[in-house]
């Protein structure tokens, strides 16, 4: 289809202003097209040579409207780093509408789009850093498989934006199936709003969660917390096996549908670091890697009390005590697909966490160790794995190695068909925090070839690319454990 044939439907906005306000974008007077994602392009079926750069300048800004767009804020609440905020609502994003496209619906939210009544002290927009951030991100999640709202447009400025220093403001188009968030439930409950939330359990469901049409509100609400139970285990055991660190999972910032959702100061780990903290102004580790699963489990919780206006605490109890088996189940399927093992065994915990530890006490970098671990055949020296630890945790390796070997001798695979699947499940190209650095600094000196080289990049992250091996790199020591705030 054209840009200029579509056309949104808008079922959120239609449920009324219990559930949000209509609100004008407020336009940049000066936009540019940084990037359009031809990804994302096709996926809305549009037609990907539609790269008009006014269009897209216009449309990616709030200065023009898609044809049925309607602006509309969403209104939630939810609990950050543990203590619940009744304010909480789209303070700088809409919703503009929905792409009907091959019996799938795919929201466009606007995000940097100006004040909102829930804004709060804030000024309704985004910088170009972070919008940069969570454009590269929600395609590095997505390209590693992992369910992850996407981004149709990124288009920047030259309005003057000031956080702990002065930056331009900057806009992109978040897609997703679902913009709702857990802190929407939570929101008509603390308010009391049942019969609110009954429509958003019903519609969500409707949507979501086969099988539920015609149950009463409390089966719904109970096959809704199974579905969401299910979904983030899966999302959760996905990153913590790619190293990868959210930074701020408030009950606000978790999708109902499972997708990585608000991307803030995120990182993927470089050296392995279980304990990492990638948002400085998380002091107390809330939300460190390893704590991952727990916080998720605490949000869902939270979800969980939210629909306790229609389902029992034995009920509630019963569908979040599938969490921490399904995490389990999830993280060793994927980790045993790094690890190159087709069939499970007992040991293979133990073997990973075996290695984690080395990897741990090694400070090795977790994407090299396991892109290197897929060329692996065996070989000694396994010179390309122990360069990528210091001489005093050789042997560490050497003895890991062992009983790799022999762990890959019961699977009786062929070296050359198991090093193929592993280079398939080991990533080549992840989102660094120094490579972001380093696109960040180029877009906001005016160049943006390296911010669509890295996304291009980050979208086949398996594929070799020689004339980028670069962008593969570990980082300068100076690179790692960049500072990150919740500044966006
Ligand atoms: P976040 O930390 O991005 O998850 O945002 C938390 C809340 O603050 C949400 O309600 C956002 O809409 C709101 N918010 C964040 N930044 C701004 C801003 N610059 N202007 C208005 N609201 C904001
Ligand atoms: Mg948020
Ligand atoms: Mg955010």
């Amino acid at each position: 289809m054209k840009l200029s044939e579509v056309t949104l439907s808008h079922h959120y906005a239609d449920l009324g202003d219990v559930f949000g306000a209509l609100v004008a974008p407020t336009p940049f007077s000066q936009p540019q097209v940084i990037d359009v994602n031809p990804a994302v392009l096709q996926l809305l079926g549009i037609d990907p040579n539609e790269k008009s750069e006014p269009a897209w300048a216009q449309l990616g800004c709030g200065a023009k409207l898609f044809n049925g767009s309607r602006p509309f804020a969403m209104k939630y609440t939810g609990h950050q780093f543990g203590v619940y905020n009744p304010e909480l609502g789209d303070g700088r994003a809409l919703l503009l509408g929905e792409i009907e496209t091959g019996g799938q619906r795919w929201e466009l939210h606007l995000k940097g789009a100006g004040k909102t009544p829930y804004s709060r002290f804030g000024d309704g927009r985004a910088v170009l850093r972070s919008t940069i951030r969570e454009y590269l991100a929600c395609e590095a999640l997505y390209g590693l498989g992992i369910p992850s709202t996407r981004a149709l447009c990124l288009i920047g400025s030259d309005e003057r934006v000031t956080r702990e220093k002065i930056e331009t403001g900057a806009m992109l188009i978040r897609v997703a199936e679902s913009h709702v968030r857990f802190g929407h439930f939570e929101y008509f409950f603390y308010t009391k709003q049942l019969e609110a939330l009954r429509t958003l359990i019903g519609i969500t469901c409707q949507r979501f969660v086969p099988g539920t049409e015609g149950l009463t509100t409390g089966e719904q609400a109970e096959a809704l917390l199974r579905f969401t139970t299910r979904r983030s285990a899966e999302l959760v055991a996905s990153w913590q096996s790619v190293g990868f660190a959210h930074g701020v999972l408030n009950t606000d910032n978790m999708s109902i549908i499972g997708d990585t959702f608000d991307y803030g100061p995120y990182a993927f780990l470089d050296d392995y670091d279980s304990t990492f903290i990638c948002n400085h102004s998380d002091h107390t580790g809330r939300y460190a890697f390893e704590q991952q699963p727990g916080v998720v489990l605490w949000n869902l919780n939270a979800l969980a009390h939210a629909l306790s206006a229609f389902i029992s605490v034995e009920v509630l109890r019963d569908c979040l005590e599938q969490f921490e088996p399904a995490v389990s189940e999830a993280y060793a399927h994927r980790m045993r697909v790094k690890l190159g093992l087709a069939q499970e065994e007992a040991g293979d915990q133990a073997l990973c966490a075996d290695l984690l530890q080395l990897l741990q006490q090694g400070q090795v970098d977790y994407t090299l160790f396991f892109r290197a671990l897929a060329h692996y055949r065996g070989e000694r020296p396994a010179s390309a794995l122990l360069d990528l630890l210091k001489p005093a945790h050789h042997s560490g390796l050497e003895q890991w190695l062992q009983h790799y070997d022999r762990r890959l001798a019961r699977e009786n695979s062929d070296t050359r068909e198991r090093n193929r699947a592993m280079l398939t499940a080991n990533p080549k190209y992840i989102l660094r925090n120094y490579l972001a650095q380093k696109v960040i600094e180029a877009a906001e000196e005016g160049d943006y070839h390296p911010l669509r080289t890295l996304r291009q990049l980050l979208q086949s992250p398996f594929a070799e690319n020689p004339e980028h091996e670069v962008w593969a790199s570990a980082p300068p020591e100076s690179g790692k454990r960049l500072p990150l705030s919740c500044s966006s």
